[in-house]
């Protein structure tokens, strides 16, 4: 189902570009479950999420209420933002966001 599952030994595509990149490129994980392991996104792709992520997070405080706008569950809130035009969708649960992501054209083949 990974579209880019065939990693090569001097790199890997990026999940959000697509571009083809030397392993340096891409952040490493260091959470230690997944130590060699790096992110499927590179570097530019993540700091422009996380810049993305900024501004959207400044326009559109977290709701006070504190509660997932998609099941209504009251826990810890990420910021969902349309990864085509990059506007905001709203805040959600981790679960929500997750179940959101399957759904990305990219990974879907
Ligand atoms: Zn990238
Ligand atoms: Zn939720």
């Amino acid at each position: 189902m990974w579209l880019f599952e065939d990693e090569l030994p001097e790199g890997r595509f990026c999940h959000t570009c697509l571009q083809y990149m030397p392993w340096d490129c891409f952040h490493m994980h260091r959470d230690g479950f997944h130590i060699n392991d790096r992110d499927n996104r590179c570097k530019t792709c993540v700091n422009d999420d996380l810049s993305i992520r900024r501004r959207l997070k400044r326009e559109n405080p977290v709701p006070a209420d504190g509660r997932c706008m998609t099941c209504r569950n009251k826990t810890k809130l990420v910021l969902d933002h349309d990864h085509d035009d990059l506007t905001f969708k709203g805040y959600v649960c981790q679960k929500c966001n997750l179940r959101g992501r399957t759904s990305w054209r990219i990974y879907s083949k």
